[in-house]
């Protein structure tokens, strides 16, 4: 997903009228929302206008009124490591906040960022999850628009300071690489340590856009497969999908 640059050209595609440019910049009403997702759709970035913005204090006051109920936090995306300093200075709000001693403050991530990003942000977080969406470099340019290099050492050095929480892959049929690869995936996975969580998703055509909505979705007899080539490799800590669409 882009960052939206508020170019306003999703506001005459909402059938609510639930989008404005307020001083330049889009502006989302949530009550007249309908969540159709039409102008996700029409967006030429590929992003979405229905965002809030929080200050780090105005976010506190949000986590305080539920952390009786959580037992911690996860930012999420979008990439959410794109607003790195604001993520330092929440995860660091909560750690230093006596009443907020039980949360963890996890980071769901493409694995972009830089070793200095995660550098920066390590003292304030429990684990990240981050995806690799396939293991070649050209196979994840085609899926993602990325080559993986960079993940790949986010992957190696997040598990480095016991800082992975779950390494997801994304299985979708005739696209992503991982049996091709089985060997050096595996290698790669044993080289993480045994206590990684490896978390397969299947691919969910509905809900997707542009060419990935002609992609097969994956069905419980591709992940087993996959699952199976893991095991017999030694990777025993694997999640897989309840439900396949
Ligand atoms: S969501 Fe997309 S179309 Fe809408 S203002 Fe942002 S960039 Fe433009
Ligand atoms: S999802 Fe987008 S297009 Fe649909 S009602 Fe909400 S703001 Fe409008």
């Amino acid at each position: 997903m882009g960052i939206c640059d508020s170019c306003g050209d999703c506001i005459p595609t909402c059938p609510q009228q639930a989008l404005s440019l307020q001083n330049g910049v889009i502006s989302w009403n949530s009550a007249h929302c309908e969540q159709c997702d039409t102008c996700i759709q029409q967006c030429p970035r590929q992003s979405s206008p229905m965002t809030l913005t929080y200050t780090v204090d105005e976010l506190m006051a949000i986590t305080r009124k539920y952390a009786a109920f959580i037992n911690g936090v996860t930012v999420s995306g979008g990439e959410s490591t794109l607003q790195l300093p604001f993520l330092i200075d929440y995860f660091k709000a909560i750690k230093e906040a006596p009443d907020l001693k039980h949360l963890t403050c996890l980071i769901d991530s493409n694995g972009t960022l830089s070793l200095n990003g995660w550098q920066k942000i390590a003292p304030y977080m429990d684990g990240a999850m981050i995806d690799l969406k396939s293991w070649s470099e050209e196979s994840h340019l085609y899926l993602t628009g990325r080559g993986n290099q960079r993940i790949k050492e986010s992957i190696k050095w997040l598990a480095n300071h016991n800082l992975l929480t779950e390494l997801r892959l994304l299985y979708i049929p005739e696209k992503t690489d991982y049996l091709e690869n089985i060997e050096l995936l595996s290698q790669f996975i044993n080289s993480l340590g045994e206590s990684i969580l490896i978390r397969i998703n299947a691919f969910h055509q509905h809900g997707v856009y542009g060419e990935a909505s002609n992609w097969r979705s994956a069905q419980k007899q591709h992940i087993d497969l996959f699952s199976k080539e893991l095991i017999k490799r030694n990777i025993v800590n694997i999640k897989t999908p309840e439900i396949y669409s």
